[in-house]
């Protein structure tokens, strides 16, 4: 039933240029992740509507989801994406060179644990932020995005079912899973608890958690207590 209603819907979405479509298949056909097609077409819809200048992305790969990104956002508004494997950043860095053509896009080879506490320390704020890299991170993550999350800002959290485990018990995964599955969970119980985020969890694709970023006041307080939200 879900894949007939993500093809139906998919036969509703304007098709992106050839280049992206081109990119996702080469991509696929490496074995490279890229964001499937129901969580690309809320991207669009969230980039049209909420018109954001400044985005960040952590998790680039090869650099599919911020070309589709910066497609859909006017020409005024920079991306920066960030990712650790070099053979990535490589391949991400030709494809922004080549498709980039008004630099839009500034990407950042690193561990994402390390430079988003330089990223925010540095002063960096974004109006718009896609968490799409290691699942068990993501809570690891979590208080340098909500310090740079504007006000009013949106965080879109990808593959937060991942797979479908997390719906399990912690036992019925593999033994394998079982940190990022009680990392995940922890992860979302925070971002729909905390006091500064609104919330809501939907079932697109691999599931997407979409957090905006309803009040600055208490963030600062949860830090100076050592209470990040983060559950920790
Ligand atoms: N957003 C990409 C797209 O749709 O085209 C797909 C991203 S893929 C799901 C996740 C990426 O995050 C991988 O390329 C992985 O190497 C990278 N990654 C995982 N943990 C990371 C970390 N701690 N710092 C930076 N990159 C990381």
């Amino acid at each position: 039933m879900k894949e007939r209603l993500d093809v139906f819907f998919e036969t509703l979405t304007e098709e992106p240029k050839d280049y992206i479509d081109r990119l996702e298949a080469s991509a696929l056909q490496n074995g490279e992740p890229v964001v499937c097609r129901p969580a690309r077409a809320l991207l669009k819809y969230l980039l049209r509507t909420k018109k954001p200048e400044r985005v960040l992305e952590i998790g680039t790969a090869v650099g599919y989801s911020a070309l589709f990104m910066k497609e859909y956002l006017p020409r005024s508004a920079a991306i920066t994406t960030i990712e650790k494997v070099p053979a990535r950043i490589e391949q991400a860095s030709d494809n922004f060179a080549r498709y980039d053509e008004h630099n839009q896009i500034r990407l950042i080879g690193g561990d994402a644990r390390e430079i988003l506490p330089e990223l925010s320390a540095a002063g960096n704020c974004y109006d718009f932020i896609f968490m799409d890299a290691a699942k068990g991170q993501y809570i690891n993550f979590l208080p340098d995005v909500l310090t740079m999350l504007n006000a009013g800002g949106v965080l879109m959290s990808d593959n937060i079912l991942h797979g479908g485990d997390i719906l399990q018990s912690r036992y019925a995964v593999t033994r394998r899973d079982r940190t990022i599955h009680s990392r995940m969970r922890q992860y979302l119980k925070t971002i729909s608890s905390h006091p500064c985020l609104e919330t809501i969890c939907l079932p697109v694709g691999d599931g997407v958690a979409l957090s905006t970023k309803i009040k600055t006041e208490g963030l600062m307080a949860h830090e100076e207590t050592g209470d990040t939200g983060t559950g920790k």
